[in-house]
C-alpha cells in the first residue's frame, strides 16, 4: 500500500494546519512490543499545545478587557502552567499498556516500581480469568518443576 505516489501531497501549499491536524502516535510497547496509538506526542509543548494556550489567554485577555486590558496576557504563564499539568496527567494515564502494565514514566523515575506495576497488573487479569498467579519462589533450586497457572475449577 505504501507505493501510492498522491502527488496532492507534494503541493507547496502545504499549509502548517496539517501539520498540526495530525494529532496521533505511534510507539511500541517496550513491555510487550505492541503497537501503541496515543492521541498526542507524550512530549508537552508541541506547536498545537502553544496555539491551544495561546488562544485561550486571547480569550481571557478578550473578556478581562475593561479589567486588565492587555495585560491580561500575563494569564499565558498560570494557564502554560495548568494545561502542561494536566496534560502530564492524562498522558500518564494513556500510556500504561493495557496488555502488560507497563508504565513508562514510572519506568524513568523507578525502574523497581514499574516492574511491580506489570506484576499488580498481570495479578488483576489471573484474577479475572481465575487463575493463581504463579509466585516467585525464593529458593529456585527447590521449586517444584510446574510453572503453569493451576486453574480452579473450570466449566
Ligand atoms: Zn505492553
Amino acid at each position: 500500500m505504501g507505493s501510492e505516489n498522491i502527488s496532492l501531497d507534494k503541493l507547496p501549499l502545504k499549509t502548517i494546519w496539517k501539520q498540526i491536524e495530525r494529532k496521533d502516535f505511534h510507539f511500541y510497547c517496550p513491555g510487550c512490543k505492541k503497537e501503541r496509538r496515543i492521541f498526542s506526542p507524550p512530549k508537552v509543548g508541541t506547536v498545537r499545545h502553544i496555539l491551544q494556550v495561546v488562544a485561550t489567554t486571547a480569550f481571557f485577555t478578550l473578556i478581562t478587557w475593561p479589567l486588565l486590558t492587555w495585560k491580561g496576557v500575563v494569564a499565558f504563564v498560570p494557564f502554560w502552567a495548568i494545561f502542561e499539568a494536566f496534560y502530564r496527567m492524562r498522558m500518564r494515564a494513556v500510556l500504561v499498556c493495557n496488555d502488560c502494565g507497563f508504565d513508562p514514566i514510572l519506568y524513568l523515575v523507578d525502574s523497581k516500581k514499574a516492574a511491580q506495576a506489570v506484576e499488580l497488573h498481570w495479578r488483576k487479569k489471573f484474577e479475572q480469568k481465575g487463575w493463581t498467579y504463579p509466585e516467585k519462589k525464593q529458593g529456585l533450586t527447590k521449586s517444584s518443576p510446574s510453572h503453569k497457572p493451576v486453574i480452579h475449577g473450570g466449566k
